[in-house]
């Protein structure tokens, strides 16, 4: 029997394998034996037909590709690499890779080619929680873990559709709920996870500051906030206290939508909870204005104390597998390594540990800017650009104009792979080991169950080949992924509060390992955590008469990503529909559109063609499509929040026509 992690989400449940067999680990503590229809079914894509399994190449993207040798890959992208100025290459990384892969693409980006144009797709679903949790906490750090929940007495979920996204981590809030937990639910739509709640607030889309303000506000005015724990703990609560002394509160309540009866009994709710948890992910995270809304949410627990104690906090859920894993090694262009930044003494730090004198003191391009950025070089890795990022109609045409585009993956469907003149065959969960890191800090080995399929590389071992033609074989000659973490478990050791270098390797296949269990206070440079004052700017997308819908977008249960994993022939597995849109019935009355007919959805960008699905669910004049329907892309807006460069997936102004 083999002991090793789902590869799917943050949540990052234990498996157990045994020769044919996939089941939830009962010992490991995330999941106790627990998983969900993804995770059980996980074996299933390391044997799809859609896999990449040799190198190929081609000049021109208009032309076919051709399988080539990894020696004729490696040396054309050594090639490309020397012959081109270090600030036209850009790496574009994810949260599907593993710790070690992480760990060498960032050395050989940042240190050896010097250039801090290395981030990840974790920008578009993660960035605005890494931003304001370094703003209000002083560090990328998630203050609780998903047990807490046990220990308190209020779950506030905002923007979160645990059921679906979070499956397993939602079973234990049902869990948690028979012993008391009460739940609310703030979200536009009435989600599965709605249905759990004590409460459910149905704002409207954008407001969740102006909701969360709301809370800070009566704190404040209502005496109610933490005095002793502010005055000893907390900045700017002074500057805080006065500028919502200014604000409307009618104004505000009236943007969420929720009539003051329903904000009343959440309030009331709020008031008599002692222990309470404020959980959220895409649905603030993914906005024009997602920093401050995390902001403002963190701001309640900085009033109440609510924070670095058994069953409070605030609780970002991660959406990746490993999302988080690569933040600790350094794989967004905007931190250098093990959450150190680009200052004069984080760079002597990082460039003695490294040996090289090549780091950059500049943050480099996050990747929704780098398609933007002029690129002479994109190596892209484990995600898929064309798919996810907004505006696809755009980002397409801007792909199309990077003259070497290098595509690593383990699929060969990519929406991305039309776009790319090299193709390598990457190894899938299953065919390789490594480290991750779950949504609260929990490492965890991934562990290899069945050999490597034959041309097929794990992505650290791709990026040393290419480090190595560099010349740079001295700094990169790692025999195993255990090497890579055992020089990162030392690296690890310049950054005071990461006590990642206690884990062993080897207990990891026994045991996971939680870092930052003893960090029980602000890592700010006075200790101390940072208010801010925050509004809703009202600078999504407007709707009009022209496009009056707002188009929302959010995860299914049985499906990840583009579905390269699961979205396969039925035969192979039945998992949930993924083409259609949710529709009001008095707005698809209005259209004259009947549950199941063809529909054209349109934005000021292009369009997809659909089936409409009625019902009350969703507000009028709101629709949902899921994310992973591959063409949602070509409707979204390019808004970026300003801090994060996370785009604004929930609200872009649609209209909808039914074909004839
Ligand atoms: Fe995998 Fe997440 Fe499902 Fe757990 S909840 S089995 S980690 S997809």
């Amino acid at each position: 029997m083999i002991r090793s992690v789902c590869g799917y989400c943050g949540v990052g449940c234990g498996l157990e394998y045994d020769e044919k067999t996939l089941i939830g680990d009962i010992t490991y503590p995330t999941n106790e034996g627990k998983v969900c229809s993804k995770g059980v079914s996980e074996l299933i894509s390391i044997q799809t037909p859609t896999r990449l399994l040799r190198p190929h190449i081609r000049e021109n993207i208009n032309d076919s590709l051709i399988v080539a040798t990894w020696e004729e890959s490696v040396s054309l992208i050594a090639n490309k690499i020397k012959s081109t100025s270090k600030d036209k290459i850009g790496f574009y990384l994810s949260g599907q890779l593993l710790t070690e892969d992480y760990y060498i693409a960032n050395k050989l980006g940042k240190g050896f080619i010097g250039t801090n144009n290395v981030d990840t797709n974790s920008r578009t679903c993660m960035a605005s929680a890494v931003v304001a949790y370094k703003k209000s906490l002083g560090a990328d750090f998630v203050p609780l873990r998903m047990d807490d929940i046990i220990h308190a007495n209020l779950l506030i979920l905002a923007g979160a559709n645990t059921a679906e996204a979070h499956v397993v981590f939602h079973n234990q809030i049902k869990k948690a709920k028979k012993q008391g937990l009460k739940v609310v639910v703030i979200d536009p739509r009435f989600t599965d996870t709605a249905k759990i709640a004590d409460i459910y607030l149905p704002i409207k889309p954008g407001s969740d500051i102006d909701l969360f303000n709301l809370v800070s506000k009566r704190l404040i005015d209502e005496d109610l906030y933490n005095k002793e724990y502010v005055k000893n703990n907390i900045n700017n609560f002074e500057l805080l206290k006065n500028k919502f002394k200014r604000v409307a509160v009618t104004k505000m309540l009236k943007r969420t939508g929720l009539t003051i009866e329903q904000f009343e009994d959440f309030w009331a709710l709020y008031k008599e909870s002692e222990n309470i948890i404020t959980a959220w992910t895409m649905g603030l995270n993914q906005s024009v204005q997602g920093v401050d809304k995390n902001l403002a949410l963190i701001n309640t627990h900085l009033l109440t104390g609510k924070i670095f104690k058994r069953g409070n906090g605030p609780l970002s859920l991660t959406g990746q597998p490993n999302a988080m894993g690569g933040r600790e090694v350094g794989g967004l262009s905007t931190m250098l390594a093990v959450h150190l930044g680009f200052d004069e003494e984080s760079i002597k730090k990082v460039s003695a540990f490294w040996n090289t004198d090549k780091i950059d003191n500049k943050s480099g391009l996050p990747a929704t800017k780098m398609l933007d950025a002029n690129l002479d070089v994109l190596i892209i890795c484990h995600t898929d650009p064309v798919y996810h990022l907004p505006n696809r109609k755009e980002t397409e045409e801007l792909l199309k104009k990077i003259p070497f585009v290098v595509e690593i993956n383990a699929y060969e469907n990519s929406e991305t792979a039309p776009y790319s003149h090299i193709r390598l065959p990457a190894a899938p969960w299953g065919e390789k080991e490594g480290t991750q890191t779950n949504l609260d800090r929990t490492i965890t080995k991934q562990e290899k169950l069945t050999r490597i399929s034959i041309d097929c590389k794990p992505d650290w071992e791709i990026f040393q080949l290419i480090a190595q033609k560099l010349g740079y074989k001295k700094h990169f000659n790692y025999a195993n992924p255990q090497e890579i973490f055992e020089e990162f478990q030392a690296m690890s050791k310049l950054n005071s509060y990461m006590n990642i270098h206690e884990a062993s390797y080897e207990n990891l296949s026994k045991e996971p390992f939680i870092w930052g269990k003893n960090i029980d206070t602000f890592l700010t440079p006075d200790k101390k955590g940072n208010l801010f004052f925050v509004e809703n700017k009202l600078l999504s997308e407007k709707t009009n008469l022209e496009y009056p819908f707002i188009l929302l977008t959010g995860r299914t249960r049985d499906q990840w990503h583009t579905g390269t994993k699961t979205n396969l022939p039925t035969t192979l597995l039945k998992f949930k529909e993924l083409n259609f849109c949710e529709i009001n019935s008095f707005d698809a009355e209005e259209l004259n559109i009947k549950d199941g007919d063809t529909i054209i959805v349109k934005s000021r960008r292009g369009s997809l063609e659909t089936k409409a699905l009625i019902t009350d669910t969703i507000k009028q004049k709101m629709i949902f499509i899921p994310i992973s329907n591959r063409e949602v892309n070509y409707l979204t807006n390019n808004l970026l929040d300003k801090e994060s460069f996370e785009p604004d997936y929930n609200h872009s102004a649609i209209k909808i026509e039914k074909l004839n």
